[in-house]
């Protein structure tokens, strides 16, 4: 719409809101109102020459090196860029070269697209920014209003990974599961399309999209509050579905949707299907151009707890899997199952990445994903042929993987049918969602990787609960993690000897995605505030700046003219500051989004720190039982505890119960359960927790705010 149109319709519709007979000092004070700033035409020309992405750009990305224009920048994944300006020799003379603030306090877990100096980003509750990319400066800005309380539906925080490209079009998928196309030139929406199939489950849409030949792919997250997962495929033009692919069968009495299902639903066992089963497509989809094959990683089983989930046994297809699906249709063409009958949050949504490797001699086509089971595995992409998995962490769960059948062989350390168990990996996994980067210069592949145990425990009174967390294991004793058990380290892999070549020890556990550049350099964010290169041939620290906030996000790089930038866009957030706030601490680090930029010789200084908030005021008196404190404990840690942190410990994102403000210690059950902050991210909980036990967690809660970080013995 032109502008003078624009400035009618918004005249007409003041006249009409107002009706018949209301004309007087009301229309001027209308018509007076700051108009929206007039698009400027250089700049629209610019933003839609700058989406003109499409298939054939995205295959031959190493031509157009100065652009970063699909998630991974090429399809294969690698997050390797050819520009080398900035270099192993001169990286000491990388400098801020602008911060733009992204108004945010929750996590920051995008990938930035960079085309010809515009930068399209998206952000926590699936904002999206056109940046220019040598200023930082913004374009348009677009925000899909998703309603707050939708964050009650987010397992972990309510991020969003990025945004594809494409003929004109910036697409985004936001937290409430729709499936957004925005003009370009102007950031408002050309069309948008619900990807839920039941708007009543508790789904949410937290990666990016990839389009390919017109198609966009997405899926959505929410298998531990008992969903059924699946993908599906849009028409970039008008956002109608083109075909969608179910991970796990239905009901059989409804019959199944595909011959894939039919063979699937053999692995089951039980009624499944009545808590969905699990295996939503959360993140990982990439795209083989030289196979024209779809991979899909698919994630967990709903509930957890394989006994709950299928009470016979069977390997619960395709949970866990690798899937290789015709993008015309969908059609699967072999699949990889990392994690047979999961039972501990073992996804395989994590990044994969396509190479050409010699392997043992022999040039192999193949597919690279460290899932959270700890296990590094190298697939040959052409069939799905397993060619190793190797343990990238110490994981206690399984011994191996058998190389005859391709399955793991559990050691029964990770039983938790009768007493709880300490399982290394924990849910979070030994790597989670940040992307690994490939350097072709020196064949290792660059991931974080994370020392996380997780405490499992049977959840004998297990009841369903729709919209609610239903993995059938109890956090009831589940105290916050302590952080002298957790590590976490820049690992760099060599994927054809199955082992790695060096690693950096980090702070902790919850680090960035990786970049690695032909500058001979790897580029890492940290949790504890700093965004930092290493040699990649041997690991050595050549650079680092502060970020001023933890960096989870993986930098990019770019050039505009004749200068490369890196940037980053840095914000502490995402699952592990939510529920171990004790040890998330300890990267003393705040929530501050911000997209970084660095080049050489430039001298930009962070904006200062926000002022420290006032101390908090003393908590209520403490009066419960010690019986009901631990009554609310159980129920703290069932309901609360994966937002707020386990032992009731803050780590930085959402607020920390233990000091409350005296209003909302008085508005306890009004806000608990009357939802009155539901705008501000805190939905009410009356569906599943009673006024009683509002009370009961409130106890827990004030008995916590009188004792330190490390609560006392039992
Ligand atoms: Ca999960």
């Amino acid at each position: 719409m032109r502008h003078g149109a624009r400035l009618l319709l918004a005249l007409f519709l003041s006249l009409g809101a107002a009706g018949p007979g209301a004309c007087g000092p009301g229309e001027g004070t209308q018509a007076e109102k700051p108009a929206e700033k007039a698009p400027d035409p250089a700049v629209q020309a610019r933003l839609e020459k700058a989406a003109s992405v499409d298939t054939a750009r995205v295959k031959s990305a190493d031509a157009e090196p100065q652009n970063w224009l699909s998630y991974g920048r090429t399809y294969d994944e690698q997050r390797f860029s050819p520009l080398d300006q900035i270099n192993a020799s001169n990286v000491q003379e990388l400098g801020l070269a602008f911060a733009t603030d992204l108004l945010t306090d929750r996590g920051v877990e995008a990938t930035p697209i960079v085309v010809d100096g515009v930068m399209f980003l998206s952000g926590p509750w699936s904002v999206v920014w056109a940046l220019d990319a040598a200023s930082g400066e913004e374009l348009w800005f677009y925000d899909p209003k998703v309603p707050k309380a939708y964050g009650q539906k987010a397992c972990c925080d309510v991020v969003n990974r990025g945004v594809a490209v494409y003929g004109g079009k910036v697409v985004v998928g936001t937290l409430d599961g729709y499936l957004v196309a925005l003009d370009a030139k102007t950031g408002k929406e050309a069309w948008r399309v619900d990807t839920l199939i039941d708007r009543t489950q508790p789904y949410t849409i937290t990666g990016a999209p990839r389009i390919v030949d017109g198609r966009v792919f997405i899926g959505n997250g929410g298998a531990e509050y008992g969903v059924r997962g699946y993908f599906s495929a849009y028409d970039v033009n008008d956002g109608n579905l083109l075909w969608r692919f179910f991970t796990v069968p239905g009901d059989p009495a409804k019959g199944f949707e595909s011959p894939a299902l039919e063979a699937a639903a053999k692995t089951w066992t039980g009624e499944w299907w009545k808590i969905g089963g699990g295996g939503t497509v959360w993140d990982s989809l990439v795209y083989d151009a030289e196979l024209d094959l779809l991979y899909v990683g698919v994630g967990n089983g709903s509930p957890w707890n394989r006994k709950l989930r299928s009470p016979e046994g069977g390997d619960n297809l395709y949970l866990s899997s690798i899937l290789a699906v015709k993008p015309q249709d969908g059609t699967l063409v072999w699949h990889y199952q990392t994690t047979p009958a999961d039972n501990w949050d073992y996804t395989a949504t994590q990044p994969m990445m396509l190479a050409d490797l010699v392997i043992h001699g022999e040039p192999r086509k193949v597919l690279m994903q460290a899932p959270k089971n700890g296990f590094f595995y190298v697939l040959d992409r052409v069939t799905g042929e397993l060619i190793s998995a190797d343990k990238y962490i110490l994981a206690t769960w399984a011994s191996h993987v058998d190389m005859l059948s391709g399955r793991p062989v559990e050691t029964g350390l990770a039983d938790y049918m009768g007493a709880p168990a300490l399982v290394m990996p924990g849910a979070p996994g030994g790597h989670n969602w940040q992307p690994m980067a490939f350097s072709p210069q020196t064949g290792l592949v660059y991931f974080t990787a994370m020392d996380l145990p997780g405490l499992y425990e049977n959840d004998v009174d297990f009841v369903y609960k729709p919209g609610a967390w239903n993995t059938g294991t109890t956090f009831a004793h589940t105290t916050d993690v302590p952080p002298e058990s957790l590590a976490g380290r820049l690992l760099a892999w060599d994927p054809a000897r199955g082992r790695p070549k060096w690693a950096v020890e980090h702070w902790g556990p919850w680090n960035a995605g990786i970049l690695a550049t032909a500058g001979g350099l790897v580029f890492e964010g940290t949790g504890d505030g700093f965004v930092r290169a290493f040699k990649a041939d041997d690991g050595a620290l050549l650079w680092q700046a502060p970020a001023g906030t933890g960096v989870i996000a993986p930098p990019v790089t770019y050039s505009v003219g004749t200068e490369q930038y890196v940037a980053v866009a840095a914000g502490w957030g995402g699952a592990f500051p939510l529920f171990a706030g004790r040890a998330a601490k300890a990267a003393g680090v705040t929530s501050v989004g911000r997209l970084l930029a660095f080049k050489l010789g430039a001298t930009g200084r962070l904006p200062p720190p926000d002022a420290l908030p006032p101390p908090p005021e003393p908590p209520p008196l403490m009066e419960a039982s010690a019986e009901d404190i631990l009554k609310g404990r159980t129920l703290y840690n069932t309901y609360c505890g994966v937002c707020h942190g386990f032992g009731a410990v803050g780590g930085g994102v959402v607020p920390d119960l233990r000091h409350a403000a005296p209003q909302t210690h008085a508005q306890w059950q009004e806000i608990v359960r009357g939802g009155i902050r539901a705008d501000g991210g805190m939905a009410s909980f009356a569906q599943w927790v009673s006024e009683a036990d509002a009370n009961l967690i409130h106890a827990y809660v004030i008995k916590r705010a009188h004792e330190g970080d490390v609560p006392p013995p039992d």
